[in-house]
């Protein structure tokens, strides 16, 4: 892909827009980008971009600015039916995101997850198997390092690589591996990507408010797929019917994954113990026993076995596995062990941002837990908790502008208590809690409407939580 003199627009100025822009101003590209935000809003990042060379639009979008351009680079916060986005498509202008963008550059091997919930968990633990078992690893995507970031890095990998000892070098450059988070919407944006190694983990409603149904949402998680040939390899959550349902979009040999069943290939629960199945009609080989996952809940046995499966398919050995997945503790904001106080503990779960997550997150204890529900909401179906509510929990906190909602949905479940704000819910929940209780936050919801996002939410319940007197 030759980029020099070509007429690059970038829309919207995230992190990986940012990137995006300077990446291809490195390219020789002449880069405009454009953001909706004010001017003001944007005022960190616009002198940087302009000293760079690069053009920038804000407080909005320039129909113009669209139409003379080569390649439309769309952020992955920026919705394709934008009316300046949509006209573009419309026009036959190529449109596409930083993933596809920077993919085309990327050197060595890629192994992409998506899924609803559980990416960065996984994404985390892959990276830091692939690193312990001495491969040369890079972990970036919807993760934190923007992809176009992870370009000269692996690029520089590669020569390490082969100015190594004859030992260690390879014939290709295939031993270096980029370890990808990738989300829906960045995989809306791909045509070419093509990973050596995809995994779906789940499929469960969330972003209804950008994709409007859920059929449009799976579709896009299913495009994770779209490119991979019979060389490449797809690895599928077996007990999950929308993630079993893109079996039938693929060309890629497939590996499933289950925590309840031997499945045909690939990693399953056994007994007490995690096994891989190399191929249908082998033997299976031990990697490690379940007590040894220091993370809780099932989901995150889950999320261990797709781990094994993208491991085991790129050659590392189940000892080194079982090594890395014994150290592994949750990462922050997740299911995150915060304190004991009188016996109650409290528990992070502030990136539980959708249904299925603060279920996953109920199905962890066994009873006694204090919810707090509620923040911005994404069109969700809150009457989904009630079953689980009734089982194990004591009561619900309702905090923020979807408190009203969750309060209507979830009338007569469980008792309920309008908290508004977050310390108002640690606090009631401190004084209700009694020795062997849980307070957890796992609130179903965005946080957009009380904070600047889920890890300030987290933080600020982990500051309330620490300021409870003994
Ligand atoms: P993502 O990057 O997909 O948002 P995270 O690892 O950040 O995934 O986890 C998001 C939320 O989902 C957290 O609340 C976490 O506890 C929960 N979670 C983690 N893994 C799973 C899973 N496999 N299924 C359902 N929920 C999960």
């Amino acid at each position: 892909m030759d980029l020099k003199n070509k007429r690059v627009l970038v829309v919207g100025l995230g992190k990986s827009g940012i990137a995006a822009a300077f990446f291809l101003r490195d390219l020789g590209a002449r880069v405009t980008v454009s953001d909706t935000r004010s001017a003001h809003a944007l005022a960190k990042d616009i002198p940087a971009l302009l000293d760079a060379g690069i053009m920038v639009e804000s407080g909005g979008h320039g129909l113009l600015t669209f139409r003379r351009q080569d390649l439309i680079v769309v952020s992955p916060g920026v919705p394709l039916d934008t009316p300046e986005v949509a006209q573009a498509i419309a026009f036959g202008l190529p449109v596409i995101g930083e993933l596809e963008l920077a993919s085309r550059f990327l050197q060595g091997k890629v192994v992409a997850i998506t899924g609803s919930n559980g990416k960065t968990t996984t994404t985390t633990l892959i990276g830091k198997i692939f690193a312990d078992s001495g491969l040369p690893t890079l972990v970036g995507g919807n993760i934190g390092l923007p992809v176009v970031e992870l370009v000269e890095k692996s690029a520089e990998l590669v020569r390490t690589q082969e100015a190594g000892p004859p030992a260690a070098r390879k014939d290709d450059n295939s031993s270096v591996w980029n370890i990808l988070e990738v989300s829906s919407f960045q995989l809306e944006t791909t045509v070419e990507f093509r990973p050596e190694i995809a995994l779906v983990l789940n499929i469960t409603p969330d972003h209804l408010d950008r994709h409007k149904t859920f059929e449009r949402y799976a579709a896009a998680k299913a495009m994770i797929t779209t490119q991979q040939g019979p060389g490449d390899f797809l690895v599928l959550n077996a007990e999950d019917v929308p993630t079993q349902m893109v079996a039938a979009k693929t060309r890629a040999q497939i590996f499933w994954f289950s925590a309840v069943r031997r499945i045909k290939q690939g990693a399953f629960v056994h007994g007490e113990s995690i096994f891989w199945l190399a191929k249908e009609g082998g033997t299976p080989e031990p990697v490690l026993p379940v007590a040894e996952i220091p993370l809780m809940g099932s989901h995150n046995v889950e999320n261990v076995l797709a781990a094994v499966c993208a491991a085991k398919l790129a050659g590392i050995a189940s000892a080194s596995i079982r090594a890395t997945v014994a150290a592994f503790h949750a990462v922050e904001h997740r299911l995150e062990p915060v304190r004991a106080l009188r016996g109650v503990t409290y528990y992070n779960d502030s990136k539980a941002t959708n249904v299925d997550a603060t279920l996953k997150a109920l199905a962890s204890f066994a009873g006694g837990v204090h919810l707090i529900l509620g923040g911005k909401d994404k069109d969700s179906d809150y009457t989904l908790l009630s079953p689980l509510l009734r089982e194990r929990a004591v009561a619900v906190y309702t905090i923020g502008s979807a408190a009203e909602k969750i309060e209507r949905e979830l009338a007569g479940v469980v008792k309920m208590e309008s908290a508004e704000t977050l310390q108002c819910a640690v606090a009631s929940a401190a004084a209700a809690a009694k020795a062997g209780d849980v307070v957890l936050l796992a609130p179903a919801c965005s946080s957009f409407d009380q904070f600047e996002n889920y890890e300030h939410r987290g933080r600020v319940f982990r500051e309330h939580v620490a300021a409870l007197q003994e």
